[in-house]
């Protein structure tokens, strides 16, 4: 096992891997920004080198610094948490040429997995079911056109490089997509340095679910079920549970093969994610590969008592991976709530400035992964997640009660946050049933719009 480890990364998953590491006994060498001086993280870590400004450009994203922070405090290898280098080929490759371990799988996968148009062929070519779409990306609108009229509408134009929700785009009929073809591009092109587009039938009444993967250098590679991430908005989670509402034990079983059989096609290493989209009628549609530790990950940590981050780093130092598939149970229901920095009542504006007090909730069934404390600042530089808040139950509806005891007792004064907007959910009906899809969340912003104005 590793003696010492640099994480490249901030906020609560990089204090999630800090803890990961002392189970392990393994060093803590955590790299912040100058706006993360004083961040948990570097409170917690073992040691700390400051790798750069605030820009995430110049520190966060930038190899050369986070190589450096590495290499001079003697660690053997690099976690880059998610967001960030994460998903970054080139990140993978330098980390080696510098013989430090990434954590995470091989550069290979990143990039083939990177490109969703690649990732998506890649996996039809392995027999998973994909969502109909464009061969490849697409080369301009007049190829556009022909594919949407193969497909049927509506349709959804996807960024080809994209990632957070962001970029996409749904077109009802032909005159949409003549009008949305160049801005989308140009959208895609100036979020992610690629303006690149693929084509996907707009998948109307679905429910999101990914399959969590752990495979070994040795080819061994399990699933861990699934988790259920319907409640989006803007096609970014904000809820997450395990099991699915919807799930059947055949089901599970066949999107597990499924994930098992993409998983291998590539020969993937370390923990991943493979998501779909689940239609009424149970047949489900790949989406995307997500080749790292991913923010939803403690809701399977806790259905199958499995510590995934434990099993990044033991995986990367070449332990085989001792689980079977049969050594994994569900077990009762869990579900997270992400409780972000943002105010519902002025359409999630971004709220700033010190938290006066923070006191965070407890008891049966509830664990907290959080990067404040009481009279911290987080820097406006970077995503708004305060914290995750996990509820455990012997059913989802002993989960669902616990996280709303635990969504109430939360005390995060002096900014606005997202909690009440999650207390709506959880009293509403849909959710309560576990009836929703993915278009969910908007229709109860929607809704709750339309309650204030009568
Ligand atoms: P990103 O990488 O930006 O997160 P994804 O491909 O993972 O993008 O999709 C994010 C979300 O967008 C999905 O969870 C789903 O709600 C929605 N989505 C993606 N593809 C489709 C589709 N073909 N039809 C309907 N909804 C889709």
């Amino acid at each position: 096992m590793f003696k010492k480890i640099l994480i490249a990364n901030r906020g609560e998953i990089a204090v999630r891997i800090v803890r990961a590491c002392h189970d392990l006994g393994i060093q803590a060498v955590v790299a912040y920004s100058e706006a993360d001086r004083f961040s948990l993280a570097v409170r917690l870590a073992d040691e700390a080198v400051c790798i750069g400004p605030a820009a995430s450009s110049r520190s966060y994203l930038h190899p050369p610094a986070l190589i450096s922070a590495a290499l001079i405090t003697g660690c053997e290898a690099v976690h880059p948490g998610y967001g960030f280098l994460s998903e970054n080929a080139y990140f993978a490759e330098i980390c080696a040429a510098c013989r430090l371990v990434f954590i995470g799988p091989g550069a290979e996968a990143i990039r083939l997995m990177g490109d969703k148009a690649v990732g998506r062929e890649t996996m039809r070519a392995a027999g998973v079911p994909t969502v109909p779409g464009s061969d490849g990306e697409l080369s301009g609108v007049e190829q556009a056109v022909e594919v949407a009229r193969d497909i049927g509408y509506p349709i959804l134009l996807k960024p080809s490089a994209g990632g957070g929700g962001r970029g996409m785009r749904v077109c009802e009929h032909e005159a949409d997509l003549l009008r949305s073809f160049a801005t989308a591009r140009a959208e895609a092109e100036a979020a992610f340095g690629n303006g690149e587009l693929l084509m996907e039938r707009y998948l109307r009444d679905v429910r999101h679910v990914e399959i969590q993967v752990l495979a070994d250098q040795y080819g061994h590679a399990i699933h861990l079920g699934e988790r259920d991430c319907s409640a989006q908005r803007r096609h970014q989670k904000i809820i997450e549970e395990s099991p699915s509402p919807i799930m059947t034990e055949a089901l599970r079983q066949r999107m597990g093969a499924a994930a098992l059989a993409g998983v291998n096609a590539i020969g993937y290493v370390n923990a991943g994610t493979m998501e779909f989209l689940v239609d009424r009628d149970g047949a489900f549609y790949f989406i995307e590969m997500n080749t790292r530790i991913q923010v939803e990950h403690p809701v399977t940590e806790l259905v199958t008592g499995v510590d995934l981050v434990k099993w990044q780093l033991r995986i990367a130092a070449g332990e085989p991976l001792t689980l079977q598939q049969h050594d994994i149970v569900l077990r009762g229901h869990a579900i997270e709530c992400r409780v972000n920095a943002e105010d519902p009542e002025t359409d999630f504006m971004p709220s700033a400035g010190e938290i006066h007090h923070y006191l965070p909730p407890g008891g049966p069934g509830i664990r907290v992964d959080s990067h404040v404390y009481s009279e911290y600042t987080p820097p406006g530089n970077y995503d708004s997640l305060l914290a995750k808040v996990i509820a455990w139950g012997g059913d989802r509806h002993e989960a669902l009660d616990r996280m709303r005891r635990a969504l109430r007792e939360t005390v995060i004064t002096g900014i606005k946050t997202t909690i009440p907007f999650h207390l709506e959910i959880l009293r509403d009906a849909p959710f309560r049933d576990g009836a929703i899809s993915t278009r969910y969340v908007a229709e109860l912003v929607h809704r709750l719009k339309q309650a204030r104005l009568d």
